[in-house]
């Protein structure tokens, strides 16, 4: 069996835990099912969890009803992310009155103690509770409940180290996340992340190099690389530097990152959108307001002139590039001026797609204090405003991409022979496919239909 590399006091009882369970699987083999909220980060731990799941023995299944392991990888940024949970947690709850089923809850909220405390009171018969840090030591915790009967809640608050070499059950087949860094330096007075994710610390380059190299080997055409502030990575080379070193890997065609903090974004990884082929021709550059008072305690730390400066820079080096952004409205004291001059941003930007939100206060963060004189009605007005103005934008630049020509890399055909993919820029298109197309394809796709949010077109 393959061994892993985990920090050495636990790598015992860890190899120890993962033969147990890999023995009890050969019996008769049990299964699991993760379901993932939140973020690609999220999505990517919980590709490290089913690797070492799989390690052990478990297969994967789409029905939680039968599953014998279920972990729900939750996510702490907006309320209604949590509220989900809940009712997530009640459902298992009828299935283990039934037969025996492990239930586990990790990832974001459960670094928060008082979310633990609300679970341990409310919800006595979840089996184990850890956090962010620790999913590499799952199977140690499995065995704890199936063989000893024991109940685990492990919240450990950050981690000195990375863990490497886990085993990666990855989802999709042509592109692939890769982990760069973790945690985050910046305490936006909105988020949670800094305290449920730890500081920041990053992977060294050459673990990152040999994971993508790996990935390629398996057929992985593009990989995006993860992390909550890509620009401060410092695993031994800049970020700008890894950049070039990724785009020498032989057989990968395609780059993208995520997330890149305005306020940091150099002008060298500005350059490289002018110098290296691989990278796409597209930036997520979360932006929040266009109201420099907002920004400002928001702590985001640059103006909304700052951020159009780098932005205009991009074009230059650039001149396709398309921007996505992460918009929030109703942060407390949010006027509709400083709305307005968050449209205004917008139109002078405009972007290709936007995750927009409405502000969630979030226990432990500086802005849960603030005071806060706007209703949630007129938030929801706010929010409305904006979003009209947003999609009129999107739309509209969709329509005017009929007879456009996109390389597309292809990431699925079915059995109706409709491909789909994404253009270098990021653009979501279907085709009608024919017998020769199949996913990992590059091909060149000329737009024949402009949906709202996405494209249609045929294979030139
Ligand atoms: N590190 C990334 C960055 O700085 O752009 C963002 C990570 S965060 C998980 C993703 C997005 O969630 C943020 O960009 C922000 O728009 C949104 N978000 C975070 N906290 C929020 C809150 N309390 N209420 C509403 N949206 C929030
Ligand atoms: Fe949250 Fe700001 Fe860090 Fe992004 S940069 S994760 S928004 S604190």
């Amino acid at each position: 069996m393959k061994k892993i590399q985990i920090v050495r006091d636990t790598v015992l009882n860890q190899q120890y835990a993962i033969n147990e369970l890999y023995r009890y699987n050969l019996e008769e083999k049990k299964t699991y099912h993760i379901v993932t909220f939140g973020c690609q980060m999220n999505e990517h731990d919980s590709e490290k969890m089913s690797g070492l799941l799989e390690l052990c023995g478990f297969e994967k299944i789409d029905n939680e009803e039968e599953a014998d392991v279920v972990l729900f990888n939750t996510c702490a940024v907006r309320e209604n992310a949590e509220l989900k949970i809940y009712g997530n947690i009640g459902r298992i709850k009828k299935i283990k009155e039934k037969r025996d089923v492990v239930l586990g809850l990790c990832g974001c909220m459960m670094q928060q103690k008082h979310i633990i405390q609300k679970i341990k009171k409310s919800y006595p018969y979840v089996d184990i509770i850890f956090g962010t840090h620790n999913y590499h030591e799952l199977p140690m915790y499995i065995n704890d409940v199936l063989f000893k009967n024991k109940k685990i809640i492990n919240l450990v608050e950050d981690s000195k180290a990375l863990i490497e070499d886990l085993p990666v059950k990855r989802k999709l087949g042509v592109k692939a996340y890769v982990n760069i860094m973790q945690g985050c330096n910046n305490f936006c007075t909105f988020c949670i992340v800094p305290h449920t994710r730890g500081r920041e610390k990053s992977r060294n380059y050459t673990d990152v190099v040999n994971e993508i190299q790996e990935l390629v080997a398996e057929g992985i055409k593009e990989v995006t690389l993860l992390g909550q502030n890509v620009n401060s990575y410092s695993g031994g080379i800049t970020f700008a530097e890894l950049l070039e070193e990724i785009n020498k890997i032989e057989g990968l065609k395609r780059i993208r990152f995520m997330t890149s903090h305005p306020k940091d974004i150099s002008d060298e990884v500005i350059n490289m959108f002018g110098k290296l082929d691989k990278l796409c021709e597209y930036l997520h550059l979360p932006v929040q307001s266009g109201s420099d008072r907002i920004l400002k305690i928001m702590n985001r730390r640059y103006t909304a002139e700052n951020y159009l400066e780098k932005i205009n820079k991009l074009r230059n080096v650039c001149p396709h590039i398309t921007f996505s952004t992460d918009l929030i409205i109703g942060f407390p004291g949010e006027t509709e001026e400083d709305v307005d001059k968050t449209i205004d941003l917008i139109k002078k930007v405009q972007y290709d797609s936007a995750f927009t939100f409405i502000y969630s206060k979030r226990v432990g963060t500086p802005a849960a204090k603030f005071e806060d004189n706007i209703s949630e009605e007129t938030k929801h007005i706010h929010f409305e405003k904006m979003l009209g103005e947003l999609n009129k934008i999107v739309i509209e630049k969709n329509s005017k991409r009929v007879g456009n020509i996109y390389e597309v890399l292809v990431e699925s055909v079915s059995k109706k022979m409709i491909g789909q993919g994404r253009s270098r820029e990021n653009h979501l298109i279907s085709f009608e496919a024919n017998e020769y197309v199949k996913a990992g394809d590059i091909i060149n796709i000329k737009i024949t239909r402009a949906r709202k949010f996405s494209l249609e077109g045929e294979i030139i």
